[in-house]
């Protein structure tokens, strides 16, 4: 395998690729998708405000769409005690990466290394125009929303969208490049609080696991790969993470 190494690497230990999903960011009060309480469980209709063709055809979509970011419970929310645990790992040189499939940015919050984090659906942080270059902090374009709520580009006139991924849109490549390298080149590939269902994020366990990988999920549902698991953990994951990072810093 081309297993690469860092500088920061202890000798002999584990490089650590990590796969985030939503139940690590429901303790900080931002609820999933498709969990039982899940966003879209309890209101269908609201995935279609992130489909890309509704969301470039119908301004009262946009609207809508805004009007949600502006009320997201993620710019209320704190990182918990596993967030910060997966600190710890990279401090200890052990992390290689942190695939996550949240765009709530609160790996970052807690203080992971913005280059550690890939986000594979895209971040809230940031907003975009759909169609050229330019972008700009979430935060001033919600804060503006009161006079604009269906904000444009100020370059080429086009619709604005924030950095999550919608559907309808591939996801960034350069990112997912990433992140299968991160997974193939791993020695353990943890899976945290992600029900393996959305592809092809959900593959990078498989990845990880045909390269030889020890895989650790750590989710309360079962999940497609749990077979491919070395071991599963239905705990809580506020107890379960930062008990695995202790078992991972300490080593064997
Ligand atoms: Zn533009």
């Amino acid at each position: 395998m081309g297993r690469t190494t860092s500088r920061s690497e202890p000798a002999g230990a584990p490089r650590v690729t990590v796969l985030t999903g939503a139940g690590i960011s429901t303790d900080s009060g931002i609820p999933d998708f498709r969990g039982p309480q899940g966003v879209w469980t309890r209101d269908p209709q609201a995935a279609q405000l992130l489909e890309r063709g509704p969301y470039l055809a119908d301004p009262a979509i946009r609207r809508r769409t805004w009007q949600m970011w502006r009320d997201s419970p993620v710019w209320g929310a704190r990182p918990t005690p596993a967030h910060r645990s997966l600190v710890d790992l990279e401090r200890a040189g052990l992390l290689a990466a942190i695939c996550t499939q949240n765009f709530d940015g609160l790996h970052q919050r807690a203080g992971s290394s913005p280059s550690t984090v890939l986000e594979l659906h895209g971040s809230l942080t940031w907003t975009r125009c759909l169609f050229c270059d330019s972008r700009e902090r979430t935060a001033d374009v919600l804060a503006r929303l009161d006079v604009d709520p269906d904000p444009h580009c100020a370059l080429c006139g086009s619709p604005l969208a924030t950095g999550v991924v919608m559907f309808g849109e591939a996801l960034p490549g350069d990112v997912l490049d990433a992140a299968v390298e991160a997974a193939a080149t791993c020695d353990v590939f943890v899976v945290v609080g992600s029900t393996l269902t959305v592809q092809p994020v959900a593959s990078l366990t498989a990845v990880a696991a045909e390269a030889g990988a020890r895989v650790l999920i750590v989710n309360a549902q079962p999940t497609p790969f749990d077979r491919m698991a070395d071991r599963v953990d239905r705990r809580p994951i506020q107890e379960s993470v930062p008990d695995l990072v202790a078992e991972l810093l300490t080593g064997p």
